[in-house]
């Protein structure tokens, strides 16, 4: 190869070799079926991603996988877990069809002490009612990780630092939950067919936002001290934590860009954004 081929061949590698990370808020079940605004931007985030990176796999941490200790499932096939009750016919005659990734599980779980293998469950529908927008064609390799919902929220930020190596090995890590969720609140708005954002929701929405945009990640972490607004929009914190292991895996100064804002039923947050 001659030296000025060289800027000829290097301009048409993609501009980086690190996946991007994703956090989605995945709201209900029911956008694995719906066209709508939210499912319109994931379309547009997957395809935007595929354009520039070749992702070897998927790894989703999802809000809808809680367990004592940290686990990665190393199942070739992973089955379309319909974790829910109450929906139509359809929702559960929904499949996402993509191969798993034991190998790069596997690689996942030497990366540290705290990670184990597990052989048990699949794709819950924090995982596939999402891919079905982002990747529908359900070809790109697809792991999960559990939370540990014993361990303090510290424990997810550091464990998500120890995964960074995994962005320069084709995998693009997507934490799915919702910055604000509150179930029983955003009921009683609908059964009044209000749907309106309740102040609270929008205030602590907001507050992420800004503390993402200050890269003050360990606040987040801290997120009890944003006082009676955070309590009221995290009163569990399954659906949260998903966000500190997207922010963990950020680098220091790299873009954040936000892809969806909405806060739906009154107290579900929708904020989605990429890392990189
Ligand atoms: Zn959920």
């Amino acid at each position: 190869m001659k030296l000025q081929d060289l800027p000829k061949i290097t301009g048409t590698l993609p501009a980086t070799d690190k996946m991007p990370v994703w956090f989605v808020g995945h709201g209900s079940p029911m956008n694995a079926l719906e066209d709508n605004a939210f499912t319109q931007s994931l379309r547009k985030m997957g395809a935007e991603v595929r354009e520039k990176y070749q992702p070897k796999a998927i790894l989703v941490v999802s809000a809808h996988w809680l367990t004592r200790g940290s686990f990665v499932n190393v199942l070739p096939k992973p089955e379309t877990i319909h974790d829910f009750g109450g929906f139509p016919q359809a929702l559960f005659e929904a499949q996402y069809p993509a191969p798993g990734a034991p190998d790069l599980a596997r690689e996942t779980a030497k990366l540290s002490s705290l990670i184990h293998e597990t052989e048990e469950w699949g794709l819950d529908h924090g995982a596939w009612t999402i891919l079905m927008h982002l990747f529908p064609k359900a070809d790109i390799p697809v792991f999960q990780m559990s939370i540990d919902y014993y361990q303090p929220m510290e424990y997810h930020l550091q464990l998500a630092q120890e995964l960074r190596a995994l962005r320069e090995r084709g995998v693009l890590v997507l934490g799915s939950g919702n910055i604000v969720h509150n179930l029983r609140m955003s009921m009683s708005r609908l059964q009044n067919n209000d749907t309106s954002p309740y102040d609270w929701a929008v205030e602590f929405d907001t507050w992420v936002h800004n503390q993402i945009d200050k890269r003050d990640f360990l606040s987040l972490a801290k997120y009890e001290q944003a006082g009676n607004a955070a309590r009221l929009s995290v009163p569990t914190v399954d659906h949260y934590v998903p966000l500190l292991y997207t922010l963990g895996l950020a680098s220091e100064k790299e873009e954040i860009r936000q892809t969806y804002e909405e806060v739906t039923f009154g107290g579900i947050s929708m904020r989605s954004f990429q890392v990189g």
